[in-house]
């Protein structure tokens, strides 16, 4: 019901509209509106009423709360819910714990705060407090446990799509799960799946950007950037959330459902930090070094050596010369 009078309020922006009339509408009692409508102020909604005239929304732009992605998102009936924490542990964390509660449900929760960020092999994710998008998406897609690896992929590129339709930038893609702004990291992948032999239960896909941070801790100075490091201009994350959502989906549902990856790859392609440099590869105790040439049908990084041997790498640690001092 918030969101139906939220909708109402910002449909009426211009102008009042009356607590009696909204009650109509939405076939609901007057106290009912009202008591919305306290809660939506109390969320920061700048609503004004005059007692003779009713309510009106002046809206904020910058404002984030999980009506404003929720509404940004729902048409998409992707989406079961949207849960938004000032603070918590891991994004990815909470939804393995609640998946279970909400069989059959896919999610998106966001976090303000990250007390315990994960990157991959337990690895921290520095998520300060209003810093930065800290966000997971529980998803239930239909596909073999093989097949796992390209949601990294199609986040990869919805990722470079939102920034670029928000804010206008290149970001490039480290393969597999690094986005790359001016040489340094300004967001990571984490893909998570519990599967059977056969099937994958479900995917947690978790994603942070480094939105405001001014500072990094000492080990990441040189490694890490943030939007406004970067931009110098005040970010709104709600636009990015929603356009990476609507963008996601977009490559997400095409691959689900059809099988379909092409866009993906393209895009993962002609926006990569990785290909045509020469990488090193660690994966478990091996190490390869080549030249990145290729991404496969399947998103993997073909790379070949300097004996023009090719080999195909699924997972592991790569660094791109040029890239966080590799040289
Ligand atoms: P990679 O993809 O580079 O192998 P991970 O996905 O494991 O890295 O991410 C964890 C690593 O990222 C940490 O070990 C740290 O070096 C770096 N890191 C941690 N927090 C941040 C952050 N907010 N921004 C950029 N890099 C970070």
């Amino acid at each position: 019901m918030k969101i139906r009078i939220l909708k109402a309020l910002k449909e009426n922006k211009d102008g009042y509209i009356s607590g009696a009339k909204l009650a109509e509408n939405l076939e609901v009692s007057r106290t009912a509106v009202w008591k919305h409508i306290n809660q939506l102020k109390k969320e920061g909604y700048n609503i004004v009423s005059v007692s003779s005239k009713g309510y009106r929304l002046l809206e904020d732009q910058s404002l984030m709360t999980r009506e404003e992605i929720f509404l940004g998102i729902k048409d998409l009936s992707f989406l079961d819910e949207v849960y938004y924490f000032d603070t918590i542990g891991s994004t990815n964390t909470y939804i393995k714990e609640i998946e279970g509660k909400n069989s059959g449900q896919q999610l998106l929760v966001i976090s303000d705060e990250q007390t315990a960020g994960r990157g991959r092999l337990g690895r921290k994710w520095e998520s300060p407090k209003g810093d930065g998008i800290w966000m997971s998406l529980l998803l239930r897609p239909r596909i073999s446990p093989f097949e796992a690896s390209k949601i990294t992929q199609i986040a990869a590129a919805a990722l470079v799509e939102a920034l670029r339709n928000v804010l206008g930038i290149d970001v490039k893609i480290k393969w597999p799960n690094d986005l790359i702004l001016s040489g340094k990291k300004l967001a990571g992948v984490l893909t998570e799946m519990n599967a059977e032999l056969s099937s994958v239960n479900y995917v947690v896909l978790g994603c942070g950007i480094n939105v405001n941070t001014i500072e990094f801790p000492d080990d990441l100075k040189d490694k890490a950037t943030s939007l406004k490091l970067e931009l110098d201009k005040e970010i709104n994350k709600k636009d990015i959330i929603v356009s990476f959502i609507r963008a996601f989906y977009k490559l997400y549902s095409s691959f689900e459902k059809a099988g379909d990856y092409e866009e993906t790859l393209k895009i993962c392609r002609e926006n990569s930090a990785t290909l045509g440099k020469q990488v090193r590869v660690i994966s478990g105790d091996t190490v390869e070094i080549g030249k990145a040439i290729d991404l496969n049908s399947n998103g993997e990084l073909i790379i070949e050596d300097e004996n023009g041997d090719q080999k195909t790498i699924f997972y592991g640690e790569v660094s791109v010369r040029g890239i966080n001092g590799y040289l």
